[in-house]
């Protein structure tokens, strides 16, 4: 187990620079996830962890040994990529064997990792099978396989999942989480796939352009996103954002829409002060939204408009409403039988709103 930790990372391409300013350090044996748009560097980031790409400027470490011009077979990483990469022609077991025996490992130490290995993954029934008699998932084993049985301090893994179908991925993911903790072992792991990212990580980088927006925890980004990228990336549907003006009311604070007005107390109220007179980014998650009950006294939580579509998804459903010049989507509890063109109004939790500056887009919180 090692500490990986990068320190003001610069990445150039010629006049694109695909990373910019990186800071990070891990804890030891954390599961650490890079998210973010394609493009943004997750990769070229990953890459020069792994040695596969130089760095323009800054330094990298891994445990307490700077690796900058340490060569990837050095590093005692192990990486696992999109496209599993496995030797068509060799066998599972000499698949997995392969480097071991580069590295001129003792054959008996090579068959006890390999069996173990094959035995955390349960694939020993598969050993003398080629990787074209084997399934997606099952090619994926094997190639999760080839990096522990390498017995690195840190593994390196680049949209592993991404060539399975959805089924498989979702439990291929919870292998990999089982897996992570059972080995305890430092990984980095790249996805632009935010639930992915979410059910995964122990910490979040959440990357655009270069730079990264935030790093935290899963919930951490869910509840107080830093930014309105992050707010929107993180959270599926994504958060809805409405340009509104500020305004006070009897020391309370109102986000103020032609189609609306929310009003909002406590401490998020104080925050917003300074913006009385202004306009803001209003965010409001999609489950923080319901059917306007009876029950509902005031209009200083509802919003009124037009059903545009409605997609029921068994448990929940999915209003997307709109409001002139807005939309907003919604995700409601169990089945509503809403027609389009339908008026509909709205609850939203005022507790739970987001607001960010419309210059910086900075949370204000
Ligand atoms: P994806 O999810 O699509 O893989 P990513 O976040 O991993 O994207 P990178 O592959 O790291 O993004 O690319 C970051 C930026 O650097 C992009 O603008 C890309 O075009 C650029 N880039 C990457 N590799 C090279 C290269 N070898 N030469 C020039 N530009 C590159």
């Amino acid at each position: 187990m090692a500490k990986v930790k990068l320190n003001n990372v610069w990445k150039r391409f010629g006049k694109v620079v695909a990373v910019k300013e990186f800071d990070l350090e891990t804890e030891d044996g954390e599961f650490v996830v890079f998210v973010g748009p394609s493009g943004c560097g997750k990769t070229t980031t990953l890459r020069m962890i792994a040695g596969l790409e130089e760095v323009s400027e800054g330094e990298i470490y891994i445990g307490d040994r700077m690796v900058n011009d340490v060569p990837p077979k050095d590093r005692d990483i192990a990486m696992v990529f999109q496209n599993y990469a496995l030797y068509p022609h060799m066998n599972v077991y000499d698949n997995m064997a392969f480097g071991l025996r580069l590295r001129k490992v003792p054959r008996n130490e090579i068959e006890r990792r390999v069996h173990e290995a094959a035995k955390i993954l349960k694939i020993e029934h598969l050993l003398k099978r080629k990787p074209r008699e084997l399934s997606g998932g099952q090619r994926q084993r094997v190639a999760m396989g080839r990096a522990i049985v390498r017995e690195p301090k840190v593994f390196l893994m680049d949209e592993p999942l991404s060539n399975l179908d959805a089924k498989l991925r979702v439990e291929m993911r919870a292998e990999i989480s089982k897996l992570q903790q059972r080995l305890g072992v430092t990984t980095i792991y790249v996805t632009h796939d935010q639930i992915e990212a979410m059910t995964l990580g122990h910490r979040i980088v959440v990357m655009k352009d270069g730079e990264i927006q935030q790093v935290d925890s899963p919930l951490n980004l869910y509840n107080l996103p830093a930014n309105k990228f992050v707010a929107g990336f993180i959270g599926s549907p994504a958060m809805n954002f409405i340009r509104t003006a500020v305004e006070a009311e009897n020391g309370k604070i109102a986000f103020v829409h032609k189609n609306f007005r929310l009003v909002v107390e406590g401490p998020f109220a104080e925050e917003l002060k300074p913006y009385v007179g202004k306009e803001v980014w209003l965010g409001i998650r999609p489950e923080d939204i319901k059917l306007r009950s009876e029950a509902t006294p005031g209009e200083h939580t509802v919003i009124r408009g037009i059903v545009d579509v409605v997609e029921p998804l068994g448990a929940e459903t999915e209003i997307h409403v709109r409001l002139e010049d807005v939309k907003i989507t919604a995700r409601i509890q169990g089945y509503e039988p809403l027609k389009p063109e339908q008026t509909v109004e709205l609850e939203v939790d005022t507790a739970m709103l987001h607001a960010f500056d419309v210059e910086t887009e900075k949370a204000i919180a």
